[in-house]
């Protein structure tokens, strides 16, 4: 069944703005450029690649990214764009390297701000595209913190049973990018009782209605194939 969702929506006026009595009428793309300058809430329709470190969302968001009409961005990647010499950049390091989640706060303002960023420069573009999101929301406190900015309009739970190719998978990628946080052994532990304890309560939160749980120990282009033919399925419906 097609749902009917505002792709954008004001949620308030700037307390000087005299053009208030507009902002209760309903939201249409023609004035979503307007809507923006003025300070107003931009509601991006959004899927979520979800699942633990080493499920290979990464991978998968890299490929979808590339598709006309999808943006990847992966919140680790915006935090190891910052120069590690940062304040920021410091304060990553600290909680990346024992593997643990860094501060919801920060965590949301450093992303809003690099979405924000990506809008300006014309590469993700809301009133068309679709923001594909790989590691956050990484808890419900940061669910929730989103929630009035993201149309959750599907999660795709990618599922690794095999915790042996996990853990290959990891230190290839530690090797190969010089990630600090999965070349030891504890640590990377440490990530996946984090995802536990963590991350997967936020699949409840968004219920098994918008869950597709995916076989990541396929390779990458059967994982790729099942979650196209599921959004196939899905937005021949919208
Ligand atoms: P992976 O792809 O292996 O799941 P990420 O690159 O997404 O790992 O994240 C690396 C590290 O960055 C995490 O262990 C955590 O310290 C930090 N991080 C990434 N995303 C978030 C988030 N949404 N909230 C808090 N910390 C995060």
């Amino acid at each position: 069944m097609a749902r009917e969702r505002p792709e954008f929506y004001p949620i308030e006026a700037p307390a000087s703005s005299t053009r208030k009595a507009s902002f209760s009428e309903p939201a249409s793309r023609s004035c979503l450029i307007v809507q923006n300058r003025l300070n107003c809430l931009v509601v991006y329709k959004s899927l979520l690649l979800f699942g633990a470190p080493g499920s290979g969302k990464g991978t998968q968001g890299k490929i979808l990214g590339k598709i006309p009409g999808f943006y990847h961005c992966a919140c680790g990647d915006v935090f190891r764009s910052v120069d590690v010499r940062s304040d920021f950049g410091k304060e990553f390091l600290k909680y990346s390297s024992k593997g643990q989640l860094v501060p919801d706060d920060i965590t949301i303002g450093l992303w809003a701000h690099q979405i924000e960023a990506m809008q300006n420069l014309g590469r993700f573009k809301p009133e068309s595209d679709y923001l594909v999101l790989d590691g956050i929301p990484r808890n419900v406190a940061q669910a929730k913190m989103l929630k009035s900015t993201l149309d959750v309009r599907h999660v795709f739970h990618l599922d690794c049973a095999d915790k042996v190719k996990v853990y290959e998978r990891l230190k290839r990628r530690a090797l190969k990018e010089n990630r600090l946080d999965d070349i030891n052994d504890e640590v990377i532990e440490k990530r996946q009782k984090v995802y536990q304890l963590e991350t997967a309560p936020v699949l409840d939160y968004y219920g098994e209605a918008l869950i597709t749980h995916i076989n990541s120990d396929q390779p990458p282009f059967q994982v790729l194939r099942d979650i196209l033919n599921d959004v196939t399925a899905w937005t021949d419906h919208e």
